[in-house]
């Protein structure tokens, strides 16, 4: 089937950022086949499906590069990191049940396309669940399980869960689900884990994911059982490799930035995230001048408190530039990269999405710009803001189309692929007994 869309602007996030004006995309069997001004494109386009997208805005669609489906927004507050995990997260990990991960991941997915996300790089639990949500709602999605290989964490999945999830869906709807190797910690796995977890990487051909360097009082920890930094570690353990994608790494010194660049690892720089725990400010600039692929993530639904990439962007901006008091760091365009083309390529997709460009896929968004966020809009010239409105402004509310491989999932800002009211019920169903047998394990737990 082809598809033309012709829109007011089209931003492709290819080398130089071009913007488009009165631009058209046309689309073949989910791929990009041309992309360029409506007089080029249109005459292409004979039989065409055409979709006019007046004040619209159309981009590639974004890439959250770390979060975590769940069902505890707004229930796990005013702590910071490791007190936080220890209070509300792990008695949680310890008591979710697979039908509760699940309706998790359909209101991640869910929220996620209808915000202008059209991949998700989610680190989640009984992801045959979040499998099924992917081919539901129709995003594009890459496995990450929270893996604990250590006796003190046995209740998370484990690498045998991990390697049959890798054998069941990895490469599944065509091409479009991935699935990694996920360990939630290095704490949370002993050596033998560890060594299995890169040998299933290397096996499988795919991507590691580990949340590293989050917290001050990480590095001293990983001193004391390691004898080194946390990310000095990772790379003594063999997990270091351009396949490895490092959640957080807030607390680096220059060393551990020339290790990863040397590593040719890639980075979720999670900024919400990392205000909200009081994580710290992760050093994206540096790691950006330092060639490192470096992709953004909202973290989870119980860390931000939302998958807004929009918000995601802006939060990236401003924290930038409040670390460094420097009002020019972390530009808009810096934060459009890591959002779009940054994050396909710490992600390893590069190659298929991340741009607007002949031959990748047609995942893509439309951005309303008949908003009085988007007023007044320059796409060029001596005053033009399209990319600090986009950053700065727009919400991800303000998405009207999502479309991953060509299939369009949201339309008119409604998703159309499942059944928002029904997704929404049964996340709100799933989500008491699991609190109650959280409270249950604690009051067990509590002394006396
Ligand atoms: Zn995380």
């Amino acid at each position: 089937m082809r598809q033309l869309l012709t829109a007011d602007h089209v931003l492709t996030m290819a080398p130089g950022c071009p913007v488009i004006k009165d631009g058209a995309v046309l689309i073949e069997d989910g791929r990009i086949e041309a992309v360029g001004p409506r007089a080029d494109v249109e005459p292409r386009a004979a039989g065409a499906a055409h979709r006019a997208l007046r004040d619209h805005l159309v981009m590639p669609g974004l890439i959250n590069a770390h979060c975590h489906s769940g069902l505890l927004r707004g229930t796990a507050e005013g702590l910071q990191v490791w007190d936080w995990l220890d209070t509300y997260i792990n008695p949680m990990h310890r008591v979710l049940q697979p039908s509760e991960a699940e309706a998790a991941s359909w209101l991640c997915y869910a929220e996620s396309v209808l915000s202008g996300t059209t991949t998700v790089v989610d680190m989640w639990r009984f992801m045959d669940g979040s499998a099924r949500a992917a081919e539901g709602i129709g995003n594009r999605l890459v496995m990450v399980p929270y893996v604990g290989a250590h006796p003190d964490y046995n209740y998370f999945d484990t690498l045998d869960d991990n390697e049959a999830l890798l054998e069941r869906w990895h490469g599944r709807q065509a091409g479009r689900i991935r699935a990694w190797v996920g360990l939630e910690h290095l704490f949370y796995t002993d050596a033998a884990g560890q060594r299995r977890a890169a040998e299933l990487a290397q096996r499988f051909g795919t991507g590691l994911c580990t949340h590293i360097a989050e917290a001050e009082q990480e590095v001293q920890a990983m001193q004391d059982r390691h004898g080194c930094r946390p990310v000095q570690a990772l790379e003594r353990l063999g997990l270091l490799e351009p396949r490895t994608l490092l959640a957080h790494c807030v607390w680096l010194d220059d060393e551990d930035i020339r290790v990863l660049a040397r590593n040719g690892a890639a980075v979720s720089h999670n900024p919400v995230s990392n205000m909200k725990l009081a994580s710290g400010a992760a050093r994206a600039t540096d790691l950006l001048a330092a060639g490192i692929a470096v992709g953004l993530g909202t973290d989870g639904e119980k860390e931000n408190n939302n998958f807004d990439m929009f918000e995601e962007m802006k939060g990236a901006s401003l924290l930038a530039k409040l670390s460094r008091l420097d009002a020019t760091a972390l530009d808009a365009w810096d934060a459009l990269r890591m959002a779009t083309i940054g994050g396909a390529r710490a992600i390893g997709w590069d190659d298929q999405i991340g741009s607007l460009e002949v031959g990748k896929r047609a995942d893509l968004i439309a951005v309303r710009t008949d908003t009085p966020r988007m007023t007044p809009l320059f796409g060029a010239g001596l005053w033009m803001n399209l990319h600090h409105n986009l950053v700065h402004a727009v919400r991800g509310s303000d998405v009207a189309l999502t479309m991953v491989d060509g299939q369009v999932l949201v339309e008119d800002g409604v998703l159309q692929t499942a059944d928002l009211r029904a997704i929404i019920a049964e996340a709100r169903r799933a989500a008491p007994p699991l609190f109650a047998r959280r409270a249950a394990y604690l009051a067990g737990q509590a002394p006396g």
